[in-house]
């Protein structure tokens, strides 16, 4: 047994999980449950060029993503992925029609990166970066501060995003700008579609700097 697992032993035994859906102790998502929970394919919103794999209404997927993001549970995210996997071809499909060239993360804010300690969005870029063959440009930086989603109103969301919260910040191998290996179509990744406000103002920006073509892919859709 590894130092790993002994660790995962003792912090379920100071923590224990139950399972999302049927409560019953060991893990967030028990095996039975695990294998009835069936995502299926991924939707595709023509209109706001989104795709994404839950409802937010689904229980088991907001309860994965609170863990994930709330509790720091990091167990979630293995569930998520694991089930995410055979439902690829979509945005493969995407990515070839499309000729997507780029994957750019929502990024957090620095001050909300330190608190939580990692950032789901960049978690989720890099991950399908690699099962899609694409690079992870973090192309787009959050400058200001926005309260917690899940803390305000929908009018309070709008209103902020009104000033754009993100800078286009070109990290060297991008720095010759549009043409100059700058990505023309994007997948901009966040974890959750709200109001959509949030990744909508990226995207704005994305397209204001030279873009072509973003389209955005969130784990859930509220
Ligand atoms: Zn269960």
């Amino acid at each position: 047994m590894g130092v790993a697992e002994i660790a995962q032993i003792l912090k379920n035994a100071v923590f224990p999980r139950f399972c999302v859906s049927c409560n019953k102790e060991g893990s967030l998502l028990c095996g039975d449950c695990f294998a009835f929970w069936q995502p299926g394919a991924m939707k595709i919103d023509e209109s706001d060029a989104h795709i994404y794999s839950w409802q937010y209404a689904d229980p088991v997927a907001r309860q994965l993503i609170c863990a994930w993001k709330y509790a720091y549970d990091q167990s979630a995210w293995e569930i998520m992925r694991a089930k995410l996997l055979p439902t690829l071809s979509t945005l493969r499909h995407l990515v070839h029609v499309q000729k997507i060239d780029a994957i750019v993360p929502v990024a957090l804010h620095q001050y909300r990166l330190c608190e939580r300690g990692f950032d789901q969005a960049v978690m989720i870029s890099e991950f399908l970066g690699q099962e899609l063959d694409l690079p992870v440009v973090p192309i787009i930086k959050r400058v200001r501060q926005t309260g917690k989603q899940a803390e305000r109103s929908e009018q309070e969301r709008i209103k902020e995003m009104k000033d754009n919260p993100f800078i286009i910040s070109i990290p060297p191998p991008y720095e010759g700008g549009v043409g100059g290996g700058f990505p023309r179509s994007i997948l901009l990744i966040d974890d959750v579609w709200t109001t959509g406000s949030t990744i909508k103002a990226a995207s704005n920006l994305l397209e204001k700097s030279g873009v072509q073509k973003v389209w955005k892919y969130t784990l859930a859709k509220g």
